[in-house]
């Protein structure tokens, strides 16, 4: 047991020791992809090795080709920090190795699920009695949002999809933004509609639905089973659609609504950003990460239905050896895809009594003020900042494409900080998100700093 207990503190410690290296440390990997492949090669051993020393070799393999983006000038994608909370209650987890499938088979974890779950909906003002699936990721809870969608679309016209799956089914409308998530179009796929099935609705200039157009689509075509995804954060721009207006186009044409509110449902937890997702609470069912905005560590993810029971109709199953799940309130398993699963809960609960309400709303104000204030630097220094920065996400350009490109490129190589591409209407763009607690305007300031001297 001794033993044990030094390992396990080994472990932390080189945690520990790599996250105070943050903030000091470039922010790419320092070798490439093939020395680490044979770093990590070899023949697999025939003999057992000690534990202490397989876990010095891995720290020495991994360690070079580790991305700093947990650290305060990681602005790539949408990535976020971990809370230290939240980080060690994910350590407790695995060594805890509980299955958190159900309350049979541990209690801890559908404890923990079910209060974080009341507090995430009280804090992003999700109606007290939707349900609360804990995933990996904005993908998963996409998916069980738009699978709870199809179960009901097809049961209000008499068709159990769970039963009778999709051949000779009535035909389901899928109606969703030209700007989603390609995650959105995965799930499609997953749930056997298909990516081709979207009827695509134009957006508004900053990349929200345009709700002229959303009624248009709407009443192009037949009533029936129709499933509306709509947005609150728009990948590139932050951009986030008009909730209640969308929602109440949808009530009269009839529809059930799917929210991919991934980074952007956090709006709703600070007075300065909540109207740009008001009415959210009239959707059907949202899905919101936990490992991006609110810097939950890896992989955590939320998927909520304002109908519990649709919910577990759709994801749930049972089997003869299983107790505790089927039938009762739906916990655990009977909300994801995962029928063993990790007991995510325990950093969703930790991170959140961690920051507290005040601690959420200061972290979401925070990054967007980090973001303008990054807008604000990068147009004193004469580029350009293609979107409205409404939320933490910041479009720059560098002149032409060939050139932002190569701006990005230099950025990525400084290790100054990290910024990745992308591509928005047919050009491209430095896309900046700010999404990480221990980001401070110093790392705001001395980011723009270095992307102005690699421009020049
Ligand atoms: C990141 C993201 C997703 C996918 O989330 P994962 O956590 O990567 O599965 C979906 N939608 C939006 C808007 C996102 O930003």
């Amino acid at each position: 047991m001794e033993e044990l207990s030094r390992l396990f503190r080994s472990a932390a410690d080189h945690a520990a020791d790599y996250r105070r290296s943050l903030p000091d440390r470039p922010v790419g990997a320092s070798i490439d992809q093939s020395a680490l492949a044979d770093a990590f090669s070899g023949p697999l051993p025939s003999a057992p090795s000690p534990p202490e020393q397989v876990l010095a070799d891995l720290v020495a393999a991994a360690e070079p080709g580790l991305i700093a983006s947990a650290g305060p000038r990681y602005f790539g994608f949408v990535v976020g920090g971990a809370l230290p909370a939240a980080t060690a209650a994910d350590i407790l987890a695995a060594g805890w190795d509980q299955v958190a499938t159900n309350a049979v088979t541990s209690p801890a974890a559908i404890a923990a699920e079910a209060a974080a779950g009341t507090w995430l909906k009280e804090l992003l003002g999700i109606p007290a009695s939707a349900s609360v699936g804990f995933v990996t990721g904005c993908q998963a809870a996409n998916t069980a949002g738009l699978a709870a969608a199809r179960h009901q679309v097809l049961a209000d016209v008499g068709w159990d999809v769970e039963r009778r799956g999709l051949l000779g089914a009535p035909p389901i409308r899928v109606i969703a933004g030209e700007e989603r998530h390609g995650t959105i179009d995965r799930s499609l796929r997953l749930l056997g509609l298909g990516a081709d099935v979207v009827e695509p609705v134009p957006a508004g200039p900053n990349g929200a639905v345009d709700l002229g157009a959303l009624g248009d689509v709407l009443r192009a075509g037949p009533p029936g089973p129709t499933i509306v995804c709509l947005q609150a954060g728009n990948v590139n721009t932050g951009a986030c659609d008009r909730l209640r207006e969308a929602c109440e186009l949808v009530r009269r044409h009839g529809g059930w609504v799917h929210v991919d509110g991934a980074f952007g449902l956090w709006a709703a937890a600070s007075p300065g950003t909540r109207h740009l997702v008001d009415g959210l609470e009239l959707a059907d069912s949202w899905a919101c990460d936990g490992h991006k905005w609110l810097n939950l560590p890896y992989d955590s993810a939320f998927a909520f239905c304002a109908r519990p029971e649709v919910h577990a109709a759709a994801m749930s199953y049972t089997a003869a050896y299983l107790v505790g799940s089927g039938g009762g309130v739906p916990v655990g398993a009977d909300l994801t895809a995962e029928s063993s699963r990790r007991a995510r809960g325990f950093a969703v609960w930790a991170g959140l009594r961690e920051l507290g309400r005040d601690g959420v709303a200061a972290l979401v104000g925070r990054c967007c003020a980090l973001a303008r204030r990054f807008a604000d630097g990068l147009t004193s220094a004469g580029f350009e900042v293609a979107n409205e920065v409404v939320l933490n996400q910041v479009l720059v350009g560098f002149g032409d494409d060939v050139r932002t490109d190569r701006v990005v490129a230099a950025v990525q190589a400084d290790g100054t900080c990290w910024a990745g591409g992308t591509t928005w209407r047919g050009r491209r763009f430095m896309r900046i998100s700010v999404s990480n607690a221990i980001t401070t305007e110093a790392d705001v300031d001395r980011s723009v700093a270095a992307i102005t001297r690699l421009a020049a």
